[in-house]
């Protein structure tokens, strides 16, 4: 072809010959690319299609064999879509390197190359927007502090990603290998009652953590291992799978759902591996601020709540207990002749006797009730909404618990005495947490002076 590259740049002067399906088909391409000036189309029949296109789009028609024309236009390019053999070799004849011509098979190729092209835009412009998301996505995620702003920022972002109405994060537990369904959007109350999902060897979580990277289910008619009831009863009929996987294992699943089957652009798998990169990010962040949260108010040993943590708890809940009267008591228990059971068995027996019993105590008392390691083999427990009686019926509890445990070599017993405290007894005001432990202890004094071993309760004197 004639036309020069440096021309491409400039515009292409360009007739058409022959305005029937193939015609207009050019025509309708052109008329996408602002680097041609269609100077003309022609056709003796005044109903072609290409015509109606022509004058919807404000180009001259010509209704008459334009060969005459040509010679006095500045064309670059014809294309001749008549395909008769007469207009070609009339076209050969007087185009005398005025013109090139196209004829339908290079209009077919041209067709093609545009097609591709379109195609290509069409993906960049896609992939620009999903990469403006992911950008968005970032800032939303470093400015979320809560656990729950985080994870409702990665499912928000999986559905504006995709234009997807629905999904789900689940958080993976190490401890239990489970994951934990911790939010969802777009789906009903129902989905949170199967909130924990154990990993099955075989099983389709299992699945879905061993691929790196996002399982896209267009239709989940075609994928019967996806249907689960849960899935099912929601209604949902196409999802994302997405992969929360650091360098040192599984963090996560994040589900992207519609309630309508889907057709999924070939860019998004990319944009959602991208997206997981940034949800392990966050995820991780967030686990590694909850465990350091965590070192400053646990002990190493047991992963009770240390003195501190208890003293600040205490003066709140001392503080609500005055106001709203409300019972509150406190058990103050000391391991007893724990210095001998070092000295006969060395210290790694006696720690593990520290966390065996702090096990033993965790069965015995309610989830509200707040056991702290207070100091080394003494331990306090604080139980809101509960008098002198309830506290000494649950201290004889673990007093008996205590001595059936025989964690020693030789199963000898090991017991603990109690002292028990509740805040109606103390009858100076105002009542401080060291106020408050101290009057424990003088029981708990009380009970290793009376032959350890037991339960004694503060009484002022
Ligand atoms: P009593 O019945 O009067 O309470 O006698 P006791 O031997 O339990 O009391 P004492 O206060 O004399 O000794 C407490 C011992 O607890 C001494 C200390 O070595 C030991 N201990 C404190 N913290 C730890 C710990 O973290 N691990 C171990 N293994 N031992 C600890
Ligand atoms: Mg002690
Ligand atoms: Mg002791």
């Amino acid at each position: 072809m004639r036309v020069q590259t440096d021309k491409l740049k400039q515009m292409v002067n360009v007739f058409i010959i022959g305005a029937g399906d193939g015609g207009k088909a050019v025509l309708s391409r052109l008329l996408q690319f602002n680097w041609f000036q269609i100077m003309g189309v022609a056709d003796l029949n005044p109903y072609a299609p290409g015509i109606y296109l022509a004058r919807e789009a404000n180009i001259p028609v010509f209704l008459e064999n334009p060969l005459h024309l040509l010679q006095n236009m500045t064309i670059d390019l014809v294309f001749d879509l008549t395909g008769n053999p007469t207009v070609g070799r009339e076209l050969v004849r007087i185009s005398e390197n005025n013109f090139d011509v196209a004829t339908g098979e290079v209009a077919h190729v041209l067709w093609d190359v545009m097609q591709e092209l379109e195609e290509r835009e069409a993906g960049m412009k896609q992939r620009l927007g999903e990469n403006q998301i992911l950008l968005e996505i970032s800032v939303m995620l470093s400015r979320s502090e809560t656990p729950d702003e985080i994870f409702q920022e990665i499912v928000a972002g999986g559905m504006r990603i995709t234009g997807m109405p629905a999904g789900s994060l689940s958080v993976y537990n190490p401890h239990k290998h489970q994951l934990f369904l911790v939010s969802t959007k777009g789906l009903s109350s129902e989905f949170y009652k199967n909130a924990v999902y154990p990993i099955r060897p075989g099983g389709l979580t299992e699945h879905i953590l061993s691929h790196r990277d996002p399982i896209l289910v267009p239709d989940l008619a075609d994928f019967p291992s996806f249907n689960n009831p849960i899935v099912l009863k929601e209604g949902i009929r196409s999802l994302i799978a997405i992969p929360l996987i650091s360098d040192k294992g599984p963090v996560g699943i994040l589900y992207i759902d519609d309630f309508e089957p889907r057709r999924f652009p070939l860019t998004l798998s990319e944009s959602l591996k991208m997206l997981a990169t940034q949800a392990v990010i966050a995820i991780q962040k967030q686990q590694v601020f909850e465990q350091i949260k965590d070192l400053s108010i646990r002990d190493p040993l047991t992963g009770l709540y240390n003195r501190r943590y208890l003293n600040k708890v205490l003066v709140s809940e001392i503080g609500r207990a005055l106001r709203l009267n409300r019972p509150l008591s406190l058990i103050l228990v000391d391991i007893d002749h724990f210095k001998k059971i070092n000295d006969q068995y060395g210290h790694v027996t006696g720690d593990q006797v520290l966390k065996r019993l702090t096990e033993c105590f965790e069965l015995e008392i309610r989830p509200y009730d707040i056991l702290s390691r207070f100091g080394g083999e003494e331990f306090l427990l604080l139980m809101s909404e509960t008098d002198e009686h309830e506290a000494v019926a649950l201290a004889e509890r673990l007093r008996r618990s205590a001595i059936g445990l025989r964690l020693l070599p030789h199963n000898e017993i090991m017991s603990c005495s109690f002292g028990v405290c509740s805040l109606q007894d103390i009858k100076k005001r105002p009542v401080s947490p060291e106020a408050f432990i101290q009057c424990a202890d003088k029981a708990l004094y009380r009970a290793k002076n009376a032959g350890r071993n037991q339960v004694c309760l503060y009484q002022e004197s």
